[in-house]
């Protein structure tokens, strides 16, 4: 007899499945907890054929009414931990907390230790609950199991206890709540919860609605970005090490052409170090992105033209934010950067007064000569005789003898965007404003989201000298347009001999407009580049770094930018200056205003 137990539901599950190869992987042995049903829709999504969405939600309304006609409840007793050993670990962690209070240390070392305890206590404590409540047969624990009804965290506050209470400020209350909200607190319990209790609730309506604003001035900036054509034909594209599988997998290789599966990603992690991708952030549809540009989306199919790639990755990275904010509420701030909202809007809004976390940057090449620390405990890294001024809440991470590069970081923290691209050009805050919103987001997060925004918020420039290109003095214009005049004169050079002059052409995340640094002209030799197309127009443009509120009012299409703010502004300069919008574009305002052409263009396909 086999040891593998399966369930009617199980068997119900499997059959209502729209496909054979859907009903083949599906696996009616395994339990479906969280991850059981994550699994169980990234197999209909991969394998459920066209229709999948519409079994998702069949599947929805079975399992509801199933529930109702076997009558599925949570009787109390589902909330009664009545096991020694939570006694056992209450009474422990009750002893170690009057240890901590009882002692003679700082508050500042004694909150810390609270932390830290409570902490690495909760996890274990809240584990053992769930594995004797499930053991007990508790249909509300099997529910924060599988994620329908609350989580586990949640059933260990109902059944188990919470341990402790803070204050509005987070700070620890020295009252350890021993009974579960199952049982019922006591007078004493109740008033210590009654203060997270309600500072939750008001931090709840309050961290909802940051995220939020960040999302309405995100879309606006990325709702253009519609998948056009199949192939804008570029050769150009990103580097990824060839370690970070997840975001090569699923795109095509730039230059090949060759779509990067499992295996051919295998052969390719046998003779290369890294890998060039092509990408929606070097993309050169006319308009939009190209279906080869941006690769496989999480269904395993080609995103289908007309698809709306720029308001999904506004959305995503938004609802992870609000996430983000949800859960870190009441933690004291780890590090300076703040939680993932603090610094994804930080960096998003690049604020040109008052940027957090302020890493050091190089303003030229050269040796360090020195790192000093001041009377304030702030440094002072001498490079070449400049010295470069680092906040003390940062750690240098060079030190005396290094060589160091126009634009590197000197310290922790986030670089300036405007620092950067000032120093490095538009491709290189580019490429770090990807990497930076990664880091901040975990890996949690598809690539190419970062990818998109990142070539949204970098990407105008302002007119210094005209030249030949017929364009004005500061006029204010987007890299792609700058980059249909400089084809004309366009001609190929070797990268030994490129130093100094224009770039006409992308080149990985280089942007047309830049002049080749000698820091640019190594940079490509390493990624094995041996010549640039270069334009001799006699242009001379200088990279703009809008923040989010401000990127948005440089569009030229003035219907569009009337969905963001300083209507008045735009209405007025609109009319001043003529200005003119394309209404068989992209951008979903004039389609809006006009309503027609939704996603689908001017002959009902872009
Ligand atoms: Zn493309």
């Amino acid at each position: 007899m086999s040891d593998k137990i399966t369930t009617p539901g199980a068997i119900l599950i499997k059959s209502m499945l729209p496909t054979k190869e859907a009903r083949d992987v599906h696996d009616i042995y395994r339990v479906l907890d969280k991850k059981g049903v994550h699994d169980l829709i990234l197999n209909l999504l991969k394998h459920g054929g066209e229709n999948s969405h519409d079994t998702i939600n069949t599947l929805g309304q079975t399992f509801f009414s199933k529930a109702t006609e076997i009558g599925a409840s949570t009787p109390l007793s589902d909330y009664d931990n009545d096991s020694s050993e939570r006694q056992t670990m209450l009474s422990e962690f009750e002893h170690k907390v009057k240890t901590i209070i009882n002692s003679k240390k700082s508050k500042e070392q004694k909150d810390k230790e609270l932390i830290d305890l409570a902490d690495s206590f909760q996890g274990d404590f809240n584990k053992a609950n769930l594995k004797y409540m499930v053991g007990k047969g508790s249909t509300a624990a099997k529910m924060a199991l599988t994620g329908a009804r609350g989580n586990p965290d949640q059933l260990a506050q109902a059944t188990g206890s919470p341990l402790l209470s803070t204050d509005v400020k987070g700070n620890f209350i020295p009252i350890v709540i021993k009974k579960s909200f199952g049982e019922g607190l006591s007078t004493a319990e109740h008033l210590a919860m009654s203060y997270k209790g309600r500072s939750n609730t008001v931090l709840t309506q309050l961290s909802t609605a940051l995220p939020g604003a960040l999302f309405k001035q995100l879309t606006p900036n990325l709702f253009h970005e519609v998948v056009t054509v199949q192939d804008c034909k570029t050769t150009n594209g990103i580097n990824f090490p060839i370690s970070e599988k997840k975001s090569i997998i699923g795109r095509y290789e730039a230059g090949t052409n060759k779509y990067i599966d499992e295996y051919y990603y295998k052969e390719l992690s046998h003779s290369k170090k890294q890998v060039k991708v092509r990408s929606p952030m070097t993309c050169e549809a006319h308009e939009g992105v190209c279906q080869k540009c941006y690769g496989l989306m999480a269904n395993g199919r080609l995103p289908t033209i007309g698809e709306n790639v720029g308001v999904i990755a506004s959305q995503s990275v938004s609802e992870v934010l609000t996430q983000a904010m949800l859960s870190t509420k009441h933690r004291a701030k780890v590090g300076s950067g703040g939680n993932a909202y603090e610094q994804a809007s930080n960096l998003l809004n690049n604020p040109a007064e008052n940027f957090r976390d302020e890493a050091g940057i190089a303003t030229l090449d050269g040796k360090v000569v020195s790192v000093k620390q001041t009377p304030l405990k702030d440094y002072e890294i001498n490079i070449n005789g400049v010295n470069h001024f680092i906040s003390r809440i940062q750690q240098p991470i060079i030190k005396a003898g290094d060589h160091v590069k126009r634009g590197d970081p000197l310290s922790t923290g986030t670089l300036n965007p405007r620092k950067l691209v000032e120093l490095k050009g538009l491709g290189a805050g580019r490429k770090y404003l990807t990497s930076k919103l990664r880091d901040i987001y975990g890996s949690g997060l598809d690539n190419r989201h970062f990818e998109l925004i990142s070539r949204n918020l970098l990407k105008y420039v302002e007119v210094e000298h005209p030249g030949d290109t017929g364009f004005l003095p500061g006029q204010k214009i987007p890299v792609a347009q700058i980059e249909k005049h400089l084809r004309n004169d366009s001609k190929l050079v070797a990268l030994s001999s490129a130093e100094g002059k224009m770039l006409s052409q992308g080149i990985l995340e280089m942007v047309p407009g830049t002049i080749l640094t000698h820091n640019h002209i190594d940079e490509l030799a390493k990624a094995g580049i041996s010549s640039v197309k270069v334009s001799s127009s006699g242009l001379k443009v200088n990279p703009i770094v809008p923040g989010l509120k401000t990127a948005k009012l440089l569009d030229s299409n003035w219907v569009s930018k009337l969905s963001f703010n300083k209507l008045r502004d735009t209405l007025k300069d609109a009319a001043a200056t003529g200005a003119e919008s394309n209404i068989h574009s992209t951008d979903p305002i004039t389609s809006y205003v006009i309503g027609n052409e939704f996603g689908e263009g001017e002959n009902g396909k872009y």
